[in-house]
């Protein structure tokens, strides 16, 4: 537990391991709060693309930050993220999105501001935390760290099927590359690099449907405290 008497459940791993699906399970099973820690990386990302900064540019992308107040509302355990008063909840959810998230999460004085943000929500409520740094940085007292994972193949091909759904029918193979770009990017930059955080639990999904892997993170929060 938390010094504040909150309880902070923290989960890493790469780029479509299914977190965000598992986290939201984990939170609705226990009445927490979800807190997508992704969503604001992509907002930042969106931001600084539309007022015409490089995202591969860090001096551009930390220039930026000054004209950036992001906020989150809760809706029961589904966050809204909102930048400069505008919800860009479903905006953030493309690919570009996605790719401009992982180049701008390499600068150190934007990922500060995020931890900052993410700090104070788990200060004020119980929650279920996801992205690459939880475990590591931002709440590495968490009651239970979580490093969940699956194979390249299996994530891309999961992420496939979820576009197919969304009526964003993709290649395979584009997907897979694209996955493993920003995979590499998270793994390798030197601010807060994604890493199994120490004394996390692996898991491994691949062979696992959302269900059992939810089913399994809520036994271990009621082994390490005696609820669930
Ligand atoms: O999880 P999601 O796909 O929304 O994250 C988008 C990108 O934001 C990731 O690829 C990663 O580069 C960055 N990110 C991060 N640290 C976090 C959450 C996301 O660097 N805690």
């Amino acid at each position: 537990m938390a010094e504040t008497g909150t309880i902070a459940i923290a989960i890493d791993g790469p780029n479509g391991a299914g977190k965000s699906t598992i986290a939201r399970c984990v939170a609705q099973t226990l009445g927490y709060a979800y807190v997508d820690t992704g969503a604001f990386y992509r907002a930042i990302g969106m931001f600084a693309v539309e007022s015409g900064a490089d995202p591969d540019n860090a001096d551009e992308v930390a220039a930026c930050l000054p004209r950036i107040d992001i906020s989150v509302s809760y809706e029961g355990s589904r966050q809204r993220t909102i930048i400069n008063g505008r919800d860009v909840t479903d905006d953030i959810r493309s690919q570009q999105a996605a790719e401009a998230a992982s180049k701008v999460a390499r600068v150190p004085s934007l990922r500060g501001k995020v931890v900052e943000l993410a700090r104070s929500i788990a200060k004020g409520e119980n929650v279920v935390m996801d992205g690459r740094d939880i475990g590591t940085v931002v709440l590495p007292d968490a009651a239970l760290k979580i490093y969940l994972d699956a194979s390249l193949e299996i994530r891309a091909f999961r992420r496939v099927w979820e576009l197919e759904q969304a009526g964003r029918p993709a290649e395979y193979a584009t997907v897979l590359y694209e996955i493993s770009r920003r995979d590499h990017r998270d793994k390798t930059r030197e601010a807060s690099p994604l890493r199994i955080a120490e004394g996390a639990v692996v898991i491994d999904s691949s062979r696992m449907n959302a269900e059992q892997v939810c089913a399994r993170i809520v036994e271990e929060l009621a082994a390490v405290t005696g609820r669930g």
